[in-house]
């Protein structure tokens, strides 16, 4: 009986490490940030972000509900645990960014877009396989070795790599061109973000349906380019995340929730401000101050 009852721990215990084993592993890279900083440059920025961006309230219930998607994707993230805070742009592009360390934003009008919940969670899953690679950090590391030998780097002024950052000019607000990320940052994203969606129940077919429809639509809207211009396709999206999808058992995905139905009927209606709008806002603002 014993013998049964270890035979049984042991399969379970390959079976486990055969399931962990199918999953996308985080890439590592040259990166000059520690966490620390990484999630000090993050906060940085978000401070930066929410003076600069029009934010739905930390309350609204669009938000809230954004909140408790997010983190319950982020729970499978893979890599270090990075503290993730989602937020709403009142804003009509369909666009969502990650800044380093996990604070994650996305536009009402991507919200609006989503046909399903798993569109919405494929995006959500996509920006935090982002942090999770730190693509930001590590490209801005590029960025600060390309202009500046490191032994330079190691003697500038400062102890720490953001002040360093600081001194090369190297942010990561909005508009950054950290934030912008390459192809093969974007099939990084697309991977672990198709495991992410997978383990969190949704079907992530659905996020490279929203990225097809995004682009088919690039020509006649111009709302989906910043999106497309800070996430370009890697080519052949779709089927990327089908061969990933297919290193998986056979699952049955969840259908939306109530609450996302709820969420959709509120936003439908709304009409949330244009990148126009924002910033003749911006500019009302810096003169008031
Ligand atoms: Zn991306």
């Amino acid at each position: 009986m014993l013998t049964l009852r270890r035979l049984l721990i042991i399969s379970l215990f390959i079976l486990s490490w055969c399931t962990a084993q199918a999953r996308v592993q985080p890439t590592h890279g040259f990166d000059l940030f520690s966490s620390q900083e990484e999630v000090q440059a993050g906060q940085q920025a978000a401070a930066q972000v929410s003076q600069q961006l029009p934010l739905l309230p930390d309350d609204d219930p669009t938000t809230k509900y954004v909140q408790r998607l997010g983190q319950r994707l982020a729970e499978h993230a893979p890599g270090e645990k990075w503290p993730y805070n989602f937020h709403v742009v009142n804003q009509k592009e369909i666009n969502a960014f990650a800044l380093p360390g996990g604070v994650i934003f996305v536009n009402l009008g991507t919200i609006q877009a989503a046909d399903n919940e798993s569109q919405l969670a494929g995006v959500l899953a996509h920006e935090i396989s982002h942090v999770v690679q730190r693509h930001g950090t590590r490209a801005a590391s590029k960025q600060m070795a390309a202009q500046l030998p490191l032994a330079l780097l190691g003697g500038m002024m400062g102890n720490s790599t953001l002040s360093r950052a600081a001194q090369l000019g190297i942010s990561f607000g909005v508009g950054s061109y950290f934030l912008k990320n390459s192809r093969q940052a974007e099939s990084e994203a697309d991977l672990l973000g198709t495991d992410i969606m997978y383990d969190s129940g949704f079907d992530p077919h659905q996020m490279a349906v929203f990225f097809a429809k995004l682009q088919e639509q690039s020509g006649k809207q111009s709302a989906v380019a910043q999106f497309l211009s800070d996430h370009p396709d890697p080519g052949n999206r779709a089927g990327a995340v089908s061969q990933e999808v297919a290193t998986l058992p056979t699952k049955k995905y969840q259908k939306d929730s109530s609450e996302f139905l709820a969420v959709k009927k509120q936003v439908g209606g709304l009409q949330p401000m244009t990148a126009d709008q924002i910033a003749a806002w911006q500019k009302d603002r810096k003169s008031v101050v």
